[in-house]
């Protein structure tokens, strides 16, 4: 009997690139950072793809064998830049600006490039959440609940994760105004903070670029901690479905693609 082969719902597919990694036929591409798709002619039905899908967007049959993420290229272990991120920011603060290479990269490639080749390929985040719950075995690998895959949530989800960057931007601009006074802390799920003042070092840069290196880090913690916790419920890239990166790139791609194929 002829194998079944893997079909997306490209409705629904969030062009996370978690397919790519497993695919041993590189039969699937990511549509100008749209959506995946798989060449029929390449596929031969070996089902890895459907398992892997973080939001459960692909028809087909399922594996025999367990998934093994493929670490081929130097950019499958930029993980290592995520643990390195944490370290340093716990004994020096002023590293958590590095985060905004996770945070501008993404927009770089959306913008001039029009794909999510930083989701796909170099996020350091989504590999850690691989690595820790695929190939370590921390993750259930259950089926994402629907409503977190849906665009209601994934979208509110953006709009909230922004309106708390911007809260945190006003909180760097109050103490660059010398309105308010620089804050030794972390604050993890918007709501617990955490004091963290052996990670501050001094008066010789400015409080207002130690504000928002500890806002920053939080902003980072608090998405590892909830990419972790999905990690553990769900597929390991769970949160790779719902990140608001990801979820605003795709935007910016299907935009781009309306703009030019007008
Ligand atoms: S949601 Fe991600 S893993 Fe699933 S088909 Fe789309 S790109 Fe592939
Ligand atoms: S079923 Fe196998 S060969 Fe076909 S697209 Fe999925 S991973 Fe690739």
């Amino acid at each position: 009997m002829a194998k079944v082969k893997s079909e997306v719902n490209e409705q629904l597919c969030v062009s996370c690139g978690c397919c790519l990694k497993v695919c041993p036929k590189e039969a699937i591409e990511v549509k100008n950072g749209m959506y995946a798709r798989v060449d029929e002619n390449l596929c031969i039905g070996c089902g890895k793809c459907v398992v892997e899908c973080p939001a459960s967007v692909i028809e087909g049959q399922h594996p025999k064998k367990q998934n093994r993420i493929r670490f081929e290229k130097w950019y499958d272990y930029l993980w290592i830049f995520s643990i390195v991120y944490f370290a340093l920011g716990f004994f020096n603060i002023i590293f958590a600006w590095l985060g905004m290479i996770c945070f501008i990269t993404p927009l770089l490639f959306a913008i001039f490039k029009g794909n999510k080749g930083f989701c796909n390929r170099y996020c350091d985040r989504g590999q850690l959440l691989g690595l820790i719950g695929g190939r370590i075995g921390l993750s259930r690998k259950k089926d994402i609940p629907k409503w977190l895959a849906s665009k209601a949530f994934r979208y509110g989800f953006l709009i909230f994760f922004f309106a708390m960057f911007f809260v945190m931007l006003w909180n760097t601009y109050l103490v660059f105004a010398g309105a308010k006074s620089l804050t030794q802390a972390i604050t993890v799920l918007w709501t617990i903070n955490v004091p963290w003042m052996w990670a501050y070092h001094g008066n010789v840069i400015a409080p207002w670029v130690s504000q928002f290196a500890f806002g920053f880090y939080s902003v980072m913690l608090t998405s590892t901690i909830l990419g972790l916790a999905t990690m553990i419920l769900f597929k390991p890239r769970s949160w790779c479905v719902y990140c608001p990166m990801g979820t605003m790139t795709q935007a910016i791609c299907k935009v781009e693609n309306k703009i030019k194929n007008r």
